[in-house]
Protein backbone atom coordinates (compact mmCIF):
# COMPACT_ATOMS: atom_id res chain seq x y z
CA UNK A 1 0.00 0.00 0.00
CA UNK A 2 1.27 3.46 -1.18
CA UNK A 3 0.37 5.86 1.91
CA UNK A 4 0.57 9.67 1.73
CA UNK A 5 2.45 11.21 4.99
CA UNK A 6 1.23 14.93 5.24
CA UNK A 7 3.84 15.78 7.79
CA UNK A 8 4.96 19.34 9.40
CA UNK A 9 4.77 18.07 13.16
CA UNK A 10 5.57 16.36 16.26
CA UNK A 11 3.05 13.98 15.23
CA UNK A 12 4.03 13.16 12.01
CA UNK A 13 7.74 12.47 13.02
CA UNK A 14 6.57 10.09 15.01
CA UNK A 15 4.14 8.65 13.26
CA UNK A 16 6.68 8.06 10.51
CA UNK A 17 9.24 6.16 12.82
CA UNK A 18 6.05 3.65 13.28
CA UNK A 19 5.08 3.40 9.33
CA UNK A 20 9.35 3.17 8.68
CA UNK A 21 8.90 0.01 11.09
CA UNK A 22 5.18 -1.44 9.50
CA UNK A 23 5.23 -4.22 6.95
CA UNK A 24 3.42 -3.84 3.28
CA UNK A 25 3.41 0.07 3.95
CA UNK A 26 5.14 2.49 1.38
CA UNK A 27 4.57 5.56 3.16
CA UNK A 28 5.53 8.81 1.55
CA UNK A 29 6.22 12.03 3.61
CA UNK A 30 5.19 15.40 2.18
CA UNK A 31 6.66 18.67 4.00
CA UNK A 32 5.40 22.03 2.83
CA UNK A 33 9.55 23.26 3.27
CA UNK A 34 8.53 26.31 5.75
CA UNK A 35 11.41 25.65 7.72
CA UNK A 36 15.10 25.62 6.15
CA UNK A 37 16.50 22.53 7.82
CA UNK A 38 13.77 19.91 8.93
CA UNK A 39 14.54 17.20 10.76
CA UNK A 40 14.64 14.32 8.58
CA UNK A 41 12.20 11.82 8.95
CA UNK A 42 12.95 8.45 8.31
CA UNK A 43 10.63 8.06 5.05
CA UNK A 44 11.09 8.75 1.47
CA UNK A 45 10.40 12.52 1.76
CA UNK A 46 9.34 15.02 -0.84
CA UNK A 47 9.22 19.02 0.09
CA UNK A 48 7.56 21.84 -1.27
CA UNK A 49 3.97 22.50 -2.32
CA UNK A 50 2.93 21.03 -4.63
CA UNK A 51 1.67 24.04 -6.75
CA UNK A 52 -2.25 24.05 -5.58
CA UNK A 53 -4.99 21.14 -5.67
CA UNK A 54 -4.51 20.01 -9.46
CA UNK A 55 -0.91 19.91 -8.66
CA UNK A 56 -1.35 17.51 -6.05
CA UNK A 57 -4.16 15.23 -7.49
CA UNK A 58 -1.40 15.16 -10.31
CA UNK A 59 1.51 14.19 -8.04
CA UNK A 60 -1.12 11.97 -5.99
CA UNK A 61 -2.10 9.77 -9.01
CA UNK A 62 1.37 10.04 -10.68
CA UNK A 63 2.56 8.02 -7.34
CA UNK A 64 -0.56 5.86 -6.90
CA UNK A 65 -1.14 6.91 -3.17
CA UNK A 66 -3.79 5.01 -2.33
CA UNK A 67 -4.12 6.14 1.10
CA UNK A 68 -3.13 9.69 3.31
CA UNK A 69 -2.83 10.67 7.24
CA UNK A 70 -2.73 14.49 7.25
CA UNK A 71 -0.53 15.15 10.27
CA UNK A 72 -0.11 18.76 9.39
CA UNK A 73 -0.48 21.31 12.08
CA UNK A 74 -3.78 21.96 13.69
CA UNK A 75 -3.81 25.58 12.41
CA UNK A 76 -2.99 24.45 8.68
CA UNK A 77 -6.44 24.79 7.24
CA UNK A 78 -6.02 24.78 3.62
CA UNK A 79 -3.81 22.35 3.50
CA UNK A 80 -6.66 19.89 5.13
CA UNK A 81 -9.34 20.89 3.44
CA UNK A 82 -7.91 20.63 0.19
CA UNK A 83 -6.43 17.26 0.71
CA UNK A 84 -9.52 16.26 2.48
CA UNK A 85 -11.56 17.31 -1.05
CA UNK A 86 -9.02 15.60 -3.02
CA UNK A 87 -9.04 12.33 -1.68
CA UNK A 88 -12.89 12.16 -1.42
CA UNK A 89 -12.92 13.05 -5.35
CA UNK A 90 -10.58 10.09 -5.88
CA UNK A 91 -12.27 7.94 -3.57
CA UNK A 92 -8.57 7.77 -1.76
CA UNK A 93 -9.11 7.15 2.01
CA UNK A 94 -8.51 10.14 4.09
CA UNK A 95 -7.25 10.88 8.34
CA UNK A 96 -7.02 13.71 9.84
CA UNK A 97 -4.66 12.98 12.73
CA UNK A 98 -4.79 16.25 14.95
CA UNK A 99 -3.43 16.38 18.68
CA UNK A 100 -6.21 17.62 20.93
CA UNK A 101 -6.39 21.54 22.59
CA UNK A 102 -4.65 22.85 25.73
CA UNK A 103 -6.74 22.93 28.41
CA UNK A 104 -6.39 25.78 31.17
CA UNK A 105 -5.60 24.55 34.83
CA UNK A 106 -5.31 26.63 37.29
CA UNK A 107 -3.68 29.78 37.48
CA UNK A 108 -4.11 30.45 33.94
CA UNK A 109 -5.26 33.61 32.49
CA UNK A 110 -6.06 33.23 28.77
CA UNK A 111 -9.01 34.75 26.68
CA UNK A 112 -9.85 32.82 23.35
CA UNK A 113 -10.49 34.34 20.38
CA UNK A 114 -11.54 32.78 17.58
CA UNK A 115 -8.42 34.67 14.80
CA UNK A 116 -5.30 36.56 14.46
CA UNK A 117 -7.12 39.68 13.79
CA UNK A 118 -9.27 39.28 17.31
CA UNK A 119 -6.16 39.06 18.88
CA UNK A 120 -4.73 41.74 17.47
CA UNK A 121 -7.61 43.73 18.81
CA UNK A 122 -7.36 42.47 21.95
CA UNK A 123 -4.37 43.71 22.48
CA UNK A 124 -4.30 46.45 25.79
CA UNK A 125 -2.82 49.95 24.46
CA UNK A 126 0.85 50.08 24.66
CA UNK A 127 1.41 46.56 25.66
CA UNK A 128 4.28 44.53 25.02
CA UNK A 129 3.36 41.47 23.31
CA UNK A 130 4.95 38.09 22.58
CA UNK A 131 4.11 36.32 19.48
CA UNK A 132 4.20 32.97 18.99
CA UNK A 133 2.03 32.51 16.18
CA UNK A 134 4.69 31.86 13.49
CA UNK A 135 5.64 33.65 10.31
CA UNK A 136 2.41 35.22 8.92
CA UNK A 137 1.58 37.18 11.91
CA UNK A 138 2.91 40.50 11.74
CA UNK A 139 0.61 42.00 8.91
CA UNK A 140 -2.57 41.09 11.73
CA UNK A 141 -0.52 43.49 14.15
CA UNK A 142 -0.29 46.22 11.38
CA UNK A 143 -2.67 48.73 13.33
CA UNK A 144 -1.30 48.31 16.56
CA UNK A 145 1.67 50.37 16.18
CA UNK A 146 1.18 51.05 20.07
CA UNK A 147 1.98 47.68 20.87
CA UNK A 148 5.67 46.23 21.14
CA UNK A 149 5.92 42.73 19.42
CA UNK A 150 8.55 40.16 19.53
CA UNK A 151 7.49 37.08 17.12
CA UNK A 152 9.32 33.94 17.29
CA UNK A 153 10.42 32.61 14.41
CA UNK A 154 12.39 29.10 13.55
CA UNK A 155 14.78 30.51 10.57
CA UNK A 156 15.97 34.29 10.76
CA UNK A 157 14.16 35.94 8.14
CA UNK A 158 16.31 37.79 5.48
CA UNK A 159 13.94 41.17 5.40
CA UNK A 160 14.84 43.05 9.07
CA UNK A 161 12.11 43.52 11.25
CA UNK A 162 9.31 45.50 9.77
CA UNK A 163 8.09 47.47 13.32
CA UNK A 164 10.07 50.54 15.16
CA UNK A 165 9.33 48.27 18.51
CA UNK A 166 10.21 44.57 19.12
CA UNK A 167 12.18 42.33 16.86
CA UNK A 168 12.25 38.57 15.69
CA UNK A 169 13.14 36.33 18.52
CA UNK A 170 14.79 33.41 16.50
CA UNK A 171 14.50 29.68 18.52
CA UNK A 172 13.85 25.92 17.57
CA UNK A 173 11.45 24.17 19.38
CA UNK A 174 10.69 21.87 21.77
CA UNK A 175 11.50 24.90 24.11
CA UNK A 176 11.68 24.59 27.81
CA UNK A 177 9.55 26.02 30.11
CA UNK A 178 12.23 27.58 32.41
CA UNK A 179 13.79 29.30 29.51
CA UNK A 180 10.73 30.92 28.36
CA UNK A 181 10.30 32.01 31.58
CA UNK A 182 13.97 34.11 31.29
CA UNK A 183 12.82 35.17 27.73
CA UNK A 184 9.68 36.92 29.01
CA UNK A 185 11.28 38.36 31.89
CA UNK A 186 13.97 39.64 30.16
CA UNK A 187 11.88 40.84 27.22
CA UNK A 188 9.72 42.31 29.85
CA UNK A 189 6.59 40.82 27.95
CA UNK A 190 2.93 41.92 29.28
CA UNK A 191 1.01 39.53 27.17
CA UNK A 192 1.25 36.01 24.98
CA UNK A 193 -0.59 35.32 21.98
CA UNK A 194 -0.62 31.86 20.98
CA UNK A 195 -2.75 29.43 18.77
CA UNK A 196 -4.41 27.10 20.73
CA UNK A 197 -1.72 24.04 18.94
CA UNK A 198 -2.21 21.49 21.58
CA UNK A 199 0.85 19.09 22.14
CA UNK A 200 2.59 17.98 24.92
CA UNK A 201 5.27 20.82 25.67
CA UNK A 202 2.88 23.99 26.26
CA UNK A 203 6.40 25.30 27.71
CA UNK A 204 5.24 29.16 26.61
CA UNK A 205 1.81 28.35 28.55
CA UNK A 206 3.86 27.10 31.40
CA UNK A 207 6.12 30.20 31.93
CA UNK A 208 2.71 32.27 31.40
CA UNK A 209 1.22 30.54 34.19
CA UNK A 210 4.60 30.88 36.55
CA UNK A 211 4.75 34.57 35.92
CA UNK A 212 0.43 35.41 35.76
CA UNK A 213 0.98 37.14 32.73
CA UNK A 214 -2.41 36.94 30.65
CA UNK A 215 -2.25 35.13 27.05
CA UNK A 216 -4.62 35.13 24.10
CA UNK A 217 -5.21 32.03 22.72
CA UNK A 218 -6.15 31.71 19.13
CA UNK A 219 -8.98 28.61 18.61
CA UNK A 220 -8.40 26.09 16.05
CA UNK A 221 -10.47 25.65 13.03
CA UNK A 222 -12.51 22.82 12.68
CA UNK A 223 -10.74 19.73 10.77
CA UNK A 224 -12.55 18.20 7.86
CA UNK A 225 -15.42 16.58 7.34
CA UNK A 226 -14.21 12.68 7.62
CA UNK A 227 -12.26 10.19 10.18
CA UNK A 228 -10.47 12.38 13.25
CA UNK A 229 -7.74 10.91 15.38
CA UNK A 230 -5.68 12.58 17.93
CA UNK A 231 -2.84 9.90 18.60
CA UNK A 232 -0.66 8.13 16.41
CA UNK A 233 -1.78 4.92 17.97
CA UNK A 234 -5.40 5.75 16.96
CA UNK A 235 -4.15 6.28 13.22
CA UNK A 236 -2.50 3.47 12.91
CA UNK A 237 -5.42 2.01 14.49
CA UNK A 238 -7.68 3.21 11.65
CA UNK A 239 -4.85 2.38 8.99
CA UNK A 240 -5.18 -0.96 9.81
CA UNK A 241 -8.83 -1.22 9.30
CA UNK A 242 -9.07 0.71 5.95
CA UNK A 243 -6.18 -1.02 4.56
CA UNK A 244 -5.60 -4.31 6.06
CA UNK A 245 -2.38 -5.99 5.35
CA UNK A 246 -1.84 -9.16 4.12
P1 LIG B 1 -1.65 25.79 4.90
O1 LIG B 1 -2.00 27.23 4.99
O2 LIG B 1 -2.68 24.79 5.21
O3 LIG B 1 -1.06 25.46 3.47
C1 LIG B 1 -0.42 26.42 2.66
C2 LIG B 1 0.26 25.72 1.50
O4 LIG B 1 1.43 25.06 1.95
C3 LIG B 1 -0.56 24.64 0.83
O5 LIG B 1 -1.46 25.19 -0.09
C4 LIG B 1 0.52 23.80 0.18
O6 LIG B 1 1.06 24.46 -0.96
C5 LIG B 1 1.62 23.86 1.21
N1 LIG B 1 1.62 22.76 2.18
C6 LIG B 1 1.17 22.78 3.48
N2 LIG B 1 1.47 21.63 4.09
C7 LIG B 1 2.11 20.86 3.18
C8 LIG B 1 2.70 19.58 3.23
N3 LIG B 1 2.71 18.84 4.36
N4 LIG B 1 3.29 19.10 2.09
C9 LIG B 1 3.32 19.85 0.96
N5 LIG B 1 2.79 21.07 0.87
C10 LIG B 1 2.21 21.58 1.97
O7 LIG B 1 -0.38 25.49 5.82
P2 LIG B 1 0.51 26.49 6.70
O8 LIG B 1 -0.29 26.93 7.87
O9 LIG B 1 1.16 27.49 5.78
O10 LIG B 1 1.60 25.45 7.21
C11 LIG B 1 2.56 24.94 6.31
C12 LIG B 1 3.20 23.72 6.95
O11 LIG B 1 3.84 24.11 8.17
C13 LIG B 1 2.18 22.63 7.28
O12 LIG B 1 2.63 21.42 6.73
C14 LIG B 1 2.13 22.59 8.79
O13 LIG B 1 2.07 21.29 9.31
C15 LIG B 1 3.43 23.27 9.22
N6 LIG B 1 3.19 24.10 10.41
C16 LIG B 1 2.21 25.04 10.41
C17 LIG B 1 1.99 25.78 11.55
C18 LIG B 1 0.87 26.80 11.61
O14 LIG B 1 0.70 27.42 12.68
N7 LIG B 1 0.09 26.98 10.57
C19 LIG B 1 2.78 25.58 12.69
C20 LIG B 1 3.79 24.62 12.65
C21 LIG B 1 3.99 23.88 11.50
P3 LIG B 1 0.60 24.14 -2.47
O15 LIG B 1 -0.72 24.82 -2.63
O16 LIG B 1 1.68 24.72 -3.33
O17 LIG B 1 0.51 22.66 -2.61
Amino acid sequence: MTLLLLAGTAEARDLAQRLAALPGVAAVASLAGATRHPARLPLETRIGGFGGAQGQRKWMQGNGIETVIDATHPFAAQISARTQALCAGLGVPYLRLQRPGWQAQPGDRWTRVPSLAAAAAAVPPGATVFLATGRQSLPAFAGRDDATVYLRQIDRPDAPFPRTRGDFIIGTPPFRAEEERHLFKRLGVDLLVAKDAGGPAGAKLVAARALALPVILIDRPPPPPGDVVTSVDAALAWLARVRPCD
